[in-house]
């Protein structure tokens, strides 16, 4: 069958430079494209949800190439990104004899690329890897970048590395399987980077957001679209000193909320929280007299239409008090000696980073949301 049309987006990072392919159908023809990359052997990390529907194909098409590939499925889910599962993918990558120019191929959604890109990262001090991202999120978002690591009981993410995929394979007919909440999530951070700086991406998602949701070749230029604008975020600050910052917009927030509903998936994912989380910062931003009402309206209206939450009272089972946000939000990285740093916005598109926001005047904004 031939390829739908591929988008390919660079990612210009000096001698780690890496390209991502976007395209429907990717998975059939892969092989090649990871063959390219020289290696001789290639172990598929993945997860028991996504390994049955897309595993086998993708070691065909490896090994049609020549390449000697086995697979390795861990248990779904964000508990997943720990020490106990980071050693089994160790191991695995070991036991298949993953050699220095081999490779390591994260099949799945951010929880597979975040834990299989880290072990990749440590596993002989480094071995190169591959994502083929599954979920909207990880097209969109983790798949790109090269963060990777897992969870300790201190919190998400706090123990990783930086480390660059060698290639990225966003397959967008693979989202044909995903569950609609999962798509919704991702494509809060979609609309997300149109926020931050780039209104005329907003107005696009406005009026094409039904064909990205039902596989059209929208969903294909919305993923590369994302990953156009986080690639150029990531050029620009690959490890985090500056402004790659603006990708916490609704983080802050989203986070906290994340954290009230204690990562219960039941409850609230991640991109459900970030949806509330753009809201409520463009409803911040307007109490602050920074943004018109009329952007914060037009954003909370957009992702309401796809079915997102928006609003602290859609938070199953609740959010709790303002303290309790309060406390939530101190527990984030991004709160320096009392002051807060909140992402806020001048307008769709005109996002920037606000160190020193006044606790008073956020527990006045979330008195005024919660009341
Ligand atoms: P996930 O990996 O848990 O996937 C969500 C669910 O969908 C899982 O049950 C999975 O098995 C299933 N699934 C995946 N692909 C499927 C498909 N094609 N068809 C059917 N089911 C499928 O969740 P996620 O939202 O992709 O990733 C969340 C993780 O990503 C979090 O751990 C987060 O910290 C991390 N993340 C990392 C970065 C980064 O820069 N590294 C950025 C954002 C998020
Ligand atoms: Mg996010």
């Amino acid at each position: 069958m031939p390829e739908a049309p591929v988008i390919t987006v660079p990612v210009p990072l000096g001698d780690r430079a890496y390209d991502i392919f976007v395209g429907r159908g990717l998975l059939a023809g892969a092989g090649p494209r990871i063959a390219a990359l020289g290696a001789r052997a290639a172990i598929i990390i993945t997860d028991e949800n996504v390994g049955p529907l897309y595993a086998d194909a993708l070691a065909e098409a490896l090994q049609r190439q020549g390449l000697r590939a086995t697979t390795f499925a861990v248990t779904p889910g964000e508990a997943t990104k720990s020490y106990a599962s980071l050693e089994k993918v160790c191991d695995a990558v070991l036991a298949a004899k993953i050699e220095r120019g081999d490779l390591v191929v994260a099949l799945g959604g951010g929880v597979v690329g975040d834990l299989a890109g880290f072990a990749a990262a440590v596993v002989r001090r480094g071995v190169r890897f591959v994502q083929v991202p599954t979920t909207l999120l990880a097209q969109v978002d983790s798949s790109v970048g090269g963060k990777t690591g897992i969870n300790s009981r201190y919190g998400k993410n706090l123990v990783g590395a930086f480390h660059q995929p060698s290639l990225v394979l966003a397959d967008t007919a693979l989202l044909d399987t995903l569950p609609i909440r999962e798509m919704r999530a991702g494509y809060a951070e979609v609309v997300k980077y149109g926020l931050i700086d780039d209104a005329r991406f907003f107005d696009w998602c406005e009026a094409n957001w039904r064909g990205v949701f039902s596989g059209g070749l929208e969903r294909d230029e919305a993923v590369a679209q994302s990953c156009r604008a986080k690639a150029a975020v990531v050029v620009r600050d690959e490890r985090e000193d500056g402004d790659r910052a603006l990708l916490n917009l609704g983080h802050t927030f989203g986070h906290a909320l994340e954290r009230i509903t204690r990562y219960d998936s039941a409850r609230l994912v991640h991109g459900e929280g970030v949806a509330i989380g753009l809201c409520l910062a463009f409803r911040f931003s307007v109490s602050l007299g920074l943004c018109p009402a009329a952007d914060a309206e037009r954003v909370e209206a957009h992702l309401a239409a796809t079915g997102l939450p928006t609003r602290l009272s859609h938070v199953p089972g609740g959010c709790g008090s303002v303290d309790d946000l309060l406390d939530a939000m101190a527990q984030d990285k991004k709160v320096k000696g009392g002051a807060l740093t909140f992402i806020l916005a001048r307008g769709i598109g005109q996002s920037f980073i606000a160190p020193g926001i006044a606790v008073e005047k956020v527990r006045s904004f979330l008195a005024s949301e919660t009341g």
